[in-house]
């Protein structure tokens, strides 16, 4: 997926998913990103919730 080079989305389009665990939270552009990006930080900082899934 490419990054962001200078492309800025509506803030207001964008949705934003919070951790469960702690404060971490990511702002995107989908729900499939956004999704991926929360499983990302869940196996970094989480890993045993991640395993748990
Ligand atoms: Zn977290």
């Amino acid at each position: 997926m490419n990054r962001k080079s200078g492309y800025v989305r509506n803030a207001t389009e964008t949705i934003e998913r919070a951790c469960e665990h702690c404060e971490w939270h990511a702002v995107g552009d989908t729900h499939p990103e956004l999704a991926k990006r929360y499983q990302d930080h869940l196996r970094d900082d989480h890993p045993s919730v991640w395993l748990r899934k």
